[in-house]
């Protein structure tokens, strides 16, 4: 009885089983495609401090911006003509809450970068539930206009009205100076002029401040200069509760090709070896410690650790993980 009931049941779905072999997932596919993506933020925790990357966009670097002896550039050569791919970077800033103050370190590029792709770390700032008006301080690792456009519209209004902006002494002097503006080769010039436009509404409201190096401005943060990239380029070292986060600023650029060719170096240092050398010393020191990253051209969101590999390096970027969120203490503003 049970066979002669189970041959029959199987008879009759005979007919739906040929027709969904015959068209598989035929409705599925009329499924409307989704172009959005999920909003520019992602979280974690280091101690008790809050950590969101915000992202800014993505980004292409160019061939042409690579620099370094021709043994290495031949090298280079080959790698892109494999995987052209491995140019892609992406334009991100950080956001610290200390429960205290909140504080952005660097602030992507605004409208001072070429525009198009980039210029979305405010929206991304609002996602994360925030707003530009909450910002108590950006820190700026320099004053290239990928990491300090953000705070200054192109007609010249402060992104963050109620933020202080502090950046390296040497940093400040040497962008914001209208002799060596004056002196510069022509294909330098744009970043003075970005820099000091940048910069003019937040000296005007007494807001623009410059760090020599030892100052605590921040309960748990220290300042590591790395100059070599620009003349004052500033890391910021944030620790709470025994964990630390380095947020290094230019350190590297293509994550893809410079962690194993740390030589390689771009046409935007203005001391090429000073940057190779100081990228040497500060990859190798960070394999050997345990510190969380914060790299705004690493992809996003720009998270991880370092760890030697041969005579580079591997990065481990942070696992994604919507478990903290629940648990994390709520802005004290
Ligand atoms: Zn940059």
């Amino acid at each position: 009885m049970l066979k002669r009931h189970s041959m029959r049941f199987a008879a009759a779905l005979l007919p739906a089983v040929a027709s969904f072999v015959a068209a598989p997932n035929a409705a599925l596919a009329a499924a409307r495609q989704h172009h959005d993506q999920v909003p520019g933020y992602y979280r974690l925790k280091v101690g008790d401090l809050e950590v969101t990357a915000l992202f800014d966009g993505p980004a292409v670097f160019d061939q042409h911006w690579l620099t370094g002896t021709k043994p290495t550039m031949d090298g280079v050569a080959k790698e892109l003509q494999e995987d052209p791919h491995i140019l892609e970077i992406s334009v991100t800033g950080f956001l610290v809450n200390t429960g205290k103050q909140l504080i952005l370190i660097d602030a992507g590029a605004g409208t001072w970068f070429g525009g198009g792709a980039l210029g979305r770390l405010a929206g991304s700032l609002r996602s994360a539930g925030y707003t530009p008006e909450e910002v108590d301080m950006v820190l700026v690792t320099h004053l290239h206009s990928d990491h300090v456009g953000g705070v200054t519209t192109q007609d010249g209004r402060r992104v963050f009205p109620n933020a202080d902006v502090y950046v390296a002494k040497a940093e400040s002097e040497f962008w914001l100076s209208p002799d060596l503006a004056a002196k510069a080769p022509k294909d330098a010039q744009p970043f003075f002029q970005s820099a000091q436009a940048i910069a003019a509404p937040y000296i005007k409201a007494a807001k623009w401040h410059t760090l020599s190096g030892s100052e605590t401005i921040v309960d748990g943060m220290q300042l590591v200069p790395l100059s070599g990239h620009t003349p004052g380029h500033t890391a910021y070292e944030f620790s709470s509760k025994g964990q630390h986060i380095l947020f290094w600023g230019d350190t590297l650029h293509v994550q893809n090709l410079q962690l194993h060719n740390p030589e390689v170096t771009v046409v935007f240092d203005i001391d090429p070896t000073a940057a190779a050398a100081t990228r040497n010393q500060l990859l190798s020191k960070l394999a050997r410690e345990d510190v969380l990253i914060a790299g705004p051209h690493m992809l996003f969101p720009g998270l991880g650790r370092l760890h030697k590999e041969g005579s580079g390096y591997s990065w481990t970027p942070v696992a994604f993980t919507d478990q903290w969120v629940e648990s994390a203490p709520s802005p004290q503003k």
